[in-house]
């Protein structure tokens, strides 16, 4: 008999994937045990050291508080759960689009019941914006969007730990090192102990991606290259977009630029929010939050450029090249870049004089400089010809003293071959939410996680 800790369904990751996976097993299927280990801490003791004061810029922790432990890289997000097959995640190729938009309105339903009861959800259907955007080659994507705000998101999660914790057993910085398939089932190996179960779910997320990888090879499990978004944050008065935020909060605009014919997109808007630093694997990056509280609102919008690179045989290292790109910006700045667009069009970089004197308060300590020299010509030049097309939608974009952060980078993880059911080679062990690379997003990676722990419950016979 061995050592190992026994259970019928291991999670792995406690993301808003595993997290779904673990609710809805307790839901379908309570008398399953059910083991979710996380590399993490618990949500209450995930705490970024950077308070700006004492601790300004990111210091590398072993274990990145933003992007890991209960709640997984969404627990500090904006919490904007876009309901949509247009973007977010391929979900919708494995389940169907009618089911996967059922999933995450599922999801909807249960964040609601446990805390979100008042807040809003948007919507881009039958709006006049996308016919202005049409007018200025901007196409605006359909999505329904609940925006949960990051401390209601924080709520929403604390609640449905206190529904799980008595009946889950969670086991917080418990990074799992080695998933063996064994004749029945898998066993996962962390420092110091095992646990066996019959089904495992794995759900690791981007912070996983490079472990993730190591799995697959381990176990021979197909992987395709992906593709992976490089580009800058913006951040500008949130007057300059409120017309839009206040009716559709998020808006998803694609552009197709005129040089290259390559797509630009806005992501991530964060409608009187803060830019702050991610951590992914040592490298650091920019990304965006707002809050609900009326409090802690800015007077300022930020909101993601980015450009899609994908590549082809024989180059698979796609998140080797918008980590390189990164580190650039990392090696020049000792971390995030800001650059005003009026100094990066006169070809010059951004000093601390030069930012001061602006009219756009940063909302992130970063270093001036030149972004020029960090990011590929080909996507600068993408980037700025989308600020122009912002601009006539919602002028003042392109104003000389918008600021510009980078790199944002968007890593995707490799596509794991997965049949319908999400499940691999092996039967009984489930690759979902972003580890997988069918999702990208909160709500399909939560709907991924609902999927899966039916597919379970549905197999007990
Ligand atoms: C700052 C920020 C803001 C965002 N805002 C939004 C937003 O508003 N809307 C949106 O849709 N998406 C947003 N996203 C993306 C969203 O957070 C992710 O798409 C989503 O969290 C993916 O869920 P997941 O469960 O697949 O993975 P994750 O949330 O990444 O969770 C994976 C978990 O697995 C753990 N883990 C990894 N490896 C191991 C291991 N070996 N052993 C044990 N545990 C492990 C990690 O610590 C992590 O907690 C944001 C992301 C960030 C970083």
């Amino acid at each position: 008999m061995s050592d190992s800790k026994q259970y019928d369904v291991l999670i792995i990751g406690a993301g808003p994937g595993g997290i779904f996976a673990a609710y809805e097993l307790q839901e379908k299927a309570p008398e399953l045990r059910v083991a979710v280990f996380e590399k993490g801490n618990p949500l209450e003791m995930r705490k970024c050291p950077i308070d700006g004061v004492r601790v300004k810029e990111c210091v590398r922790c072993d274990t990145c508080a933003i992007m890991s432990g209960f709640g997984g890289a969404g627990a500090f997000s904006d919490g904007k759960y876009n309901i949509t097959n247009d973007f977010g995640g391929t979900l919708y190729e494995h389940v169907g689009k009618d089911e996967a938009l059922r999933l995450m309105r599922y999801v909807d339903d249960i964040n609601v019941r446990n805390g979100g009861q008042d807040t809003r959800m948007f919507s881009t259907a039958g709006s006049e914006f996308k016919k202005l955007c049409l007018q200025n080659r901007l196409i605006l994507l359909d999505a329904s969007v609940r925006h949960l705000g990051t401390d209601i998101n924080y709520v929403v999660l604390q609640n449905i730990y206190a529904k799980l914790k008595d009946r889950v057993d969670f086991f917080f910085r418990t990074p799992i090192r080695r998933l063996e398939a064994l004749k029945d089932g898998f066993r996962a190996h962390w420092d110091g102990g095992s646990a066996d179960g019959s089904k495992c779910v794995v759900s690791v997320g981007r912070s996983g991606s490079k472990w993730m990888q190591t799995v697959c090879e381990e176990l021979h499990i197909p992987t395709k290259s992906n593709r992976v978004d490089i580009g800058v944050r913006v951040e500008l008065p949130a007057v300059i977009f409120s017309h839009l935020t206040d009716r559709l909060y998020e808006s998803k605009i694609v552009y197709r630029t005129e040089k290259f014919e390559d797509n630009v997109r806005t992501f991530c808007m964060n409608p009187n929010g803060i830019v702050v630093n991610e951590n992914t694997n040592g490298i650091v990056t920019v990304n965006g939050h707002s809050f609900e509280d009326p409090a802690r609102k800015t007077d300022n919008t930020n909101f993601a450029l980015l450009v899609s690179k994908h590549f082809s045989e024989p180059f698979k290292d796609s998140n080797g090249y918008g980590e390189s790109i990164a580190r650039l910006s990392n090696m020049l700045g000792g971390g995030v870049i800001v650059q005003r667009f009026g100094d990066l069009e006169r070809g010059r970089r951004s000093n601390v004089k030069r930012i001061e004197e602006g009219t756009v308060r940063p909302t992130l300590a970063a270093t001036p400089g030149d972004l020029s020299l960090v990011l590929p010509k080909r996507v600068l030049d993408g980037i700025i010809e989308m600020i122009y097309a912002l601009d006539k939608i919602a002028p003042g974009t392109a104003n000389d003293d918008t600021l510009l952060y980078g790199v944002e980078v968007k890593f995707y993880n490799m596509e794991v071959q997965l049949s319908d059911d999400l499940e691999s080679n092996y039967p009984g062990l489930y690759i979902i939410g972003d580890g997988s690379g069918v999702t990208h997003s909160l709500s399909h990676a939560s709907a991924s996680g609902v999927y899966v722990a039916r597919k379970i419950a549905e197999s007990r016979g």
